[in-house]
């Protein structure tokens, strides 16, 4: 293995192993990212072109204003802002909706950052319970705002709510929820995490109000990045510019966003996250090849006796919750390496990306993988079932 330098050492996982890490296969880069990022790496490369008004969306050269219209268009929305992961995007929408002591709904398998950007503004998480198949439903979210209501006095301020969790990769009811907040007239942010940059979304036919991608995640691009899109409506608010005066100068600043903070991914994330697009936009088209090869391996890994599947069956998603207790776990209990017996099983069968030592309850994540991995992944871990004397079905 060669060094980039004496500490740091060359990254290759995703050249030399079969990578099923959760949350990194939908972000690799593409070829043409990984050129924008040496070619546009310097701090402020986007701004050679930057003229009057001096905002990154309005950028020329490379065409970033074209980007900004062309993915509007490919969610559905009239407008979008590149932000520095799906994180800032929900901080933009809870900063400009949400007041100190307001109510947001969460889904009860929300991701942490959900919790924290309302946090930040002072709100209060209430969480829509999963059913007993680990689903919100559009009937679970109504009974939580009816709950709110009669508790505060209130109603919620805002429904944040994901498509795919990232606990189980289940794809829960958010037209069913789309149609509840219209109902109840709460603005809805759809959390496209695991799902913007892999599928077809059209925030349009959803319904909803806000949607917000994750380019590290879903969008092959480099942390951070994300987006938020939305209606030209709401734009007015989200997306406000700012009023300030300094006192002594005098100086206005009323082109800048406020909620971007003036400007958002400088450099080489966007540019690498634009470099992507045309990729992104033909690959969401196979997503349903992808959810086959998802249950393809699954089906497989279901034949070692004790694994059990925690998601959803079919699978609708390409991350998937395992529960291998009754199978590796066994080993791991006496081996003398316990779970890291099968990370090392799995490297040595240059498989990488299941959480270290993990034989219990874990994720693994098939996206991207060719057919041929899928069956050779498939293979690995019956492979190491046998050696150590695990009944496989064949
Ligand atoms: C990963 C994830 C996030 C956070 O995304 P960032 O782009 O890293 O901020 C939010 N919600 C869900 C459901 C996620 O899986």
């Amino acid at each position: 293995m060669s060094q980039i330098s004496e500490k740091i050492a060359i990254r290759a996982r995703e050249e030399l192993f079969i990578n099923i890490q959760p949350i990194q296969a939908g972000g690799r880069l593409t070829p043409e990212a990984m050129k924008a990022m040496i070619a546009y790496g310097d701090g402020y490369s986007t701004c050679d072109w930057c003229l009057k008004p001096f905002r990154l969306d309005k950028i020329r050269k490379p065409p970033i204003d074209e980007f900004h219209a062309e993915l509007a268009d490919f969610l559905g929305m009239d407008q979008v802002r590149v932000f520095p992961g799906a994180r800032r995007g929900f901080q933009a929408v809870a900063s400009t909706l949400v007041e100190k002591g307001d109510t947001v709904i969460v889904s009860g398998l929300a991701h942490y950052t959900e919790f924290l950007t309302i946090e930040i503004v002072g709100g209060i998480a209430r969480e829509v319970p999963p059913n007993e198949d680990n689903i919100i439903t559009g009937e679970a979210t109504a009974q939580k705002i009816e709950e709110v209501k009669r508790e505060t006095g209130k109603l919620p301020k805002l429904i944040m709510m994901e498509h795919f969790d990232y606990v189980f990769g289940n794809e829960h009811d958010i037209r069913g929820i789309a149609k509840v907040a219209k109902e109840y007239d709460i603005p809805l942010l759809y959390n496209g995490a695991y799902s913007i940059g892999l599928m077809p979304v059209d925030g349009r036919k959803i319904g909803a109000d806000f949607l917000v991608g994750s380019g590290h995640k879903s969008f092959a691009s480099p942390a951070p990045s994300g987006l938020l899109a939305t209606t030209d409506e709401w734009a007015e608010k989200v997306f406000r510019t700012s009023r300030a005066t300094g006192d002594l100068t005098g100086r206005r600043f009323e082109g800048k966003e406020v909620e971007l903070l003036g400007c958002t991914l400088m450099g080489a994330n966007l540019i690498a996250m634009m470099a992507s697009f045309p990729t992104i936009r033909e690959r969401v088209k196979r997503w349903s090849e992808e959810v086959r090869k998802s249950n393809r391996f699954v089906k497989e890994f279901l034949k070692i006796e004790g694994n059990k599947v925690l998601s959803e069956m079919p699978r609708k998603h390409t991350l998937t919750r395992v529960d291998t207790t009754g199978s590796f776990d066994e080993i791991a209990r006496t081996h003398k390496r316990r779970g890291f017996f099968l990370t090392k099983e799995l490297k040595e069968r240059k498989i990488v990306g299941p959480f270290p030592g993990a034989t219990k309850k874990w994720k693994l994540n098939t996206y991207g993988l060719t057919w041929k991995q899928v069956e050779y992944l498939a293979w690995a871990f019956k492979d190491i079932a046998k050696k150590y004397g695990i009944p496989v079905r064949e």
